[in-house]
């Protein structure tokens, strides 16, 4: 169900602590931790801790969760010192989303060019 910890969820497991991640926030709704395969200086992601398949469903589903999210991405940007950073949700495995737990990738310490590959 919407919401409810979903065992074979990698994110699921940093948030239940099971698996190990470098956390750099975390509040009651949410939690940021560092990308194991960082794209620039800092890449973040920064998931809500209940379970929702992606952006989308999380907005239907949970939408003031939707908001702790994007405040939290602000957060992370603000605590790395950011002027500038994107924030990136993929949606769908053609957009490069492989990980079915909702995650905002926060990515910023270089120039990023326009229109992404
Ligand atoms: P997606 O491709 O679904 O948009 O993003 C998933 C992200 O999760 C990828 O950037 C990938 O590097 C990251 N990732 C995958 N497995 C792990 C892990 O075990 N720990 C951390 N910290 N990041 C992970
Ligand atoms: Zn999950």
């Amino acid at each position: 169900m919407a919401g409810e910890p979903q065992d074979d969820c990698l994110f699921c497991k940093i948030v239940a602590g099971t698996i190990p991640a470098t956390i750099v926030r975390e509040t009651d709704t949410t939690v940021a931790f560092r990308d194991i395969n960082p794209q620039a200086p800092t890449h973040v992601l920064v998931i809500p801790k209940a379970h929702h398949r992606d952006a989308a469903a999380l907005a239907a589903e949970a939408p003031e969760l939707a908001a702790d999210v994007l405040r939290e991405t602000q957060a992370v940007a603000d605590q790395e010192k950011l002027e500038s950073y994107r924030t990136v949700f993929n949606t769908g495995s053609g957009a490069g989303q492989t990980v079915w737990h909702a995650h905002a990738h926060v990515l910023g310490g270089r120039g990023l060019e326009w229109p992404p590959g």
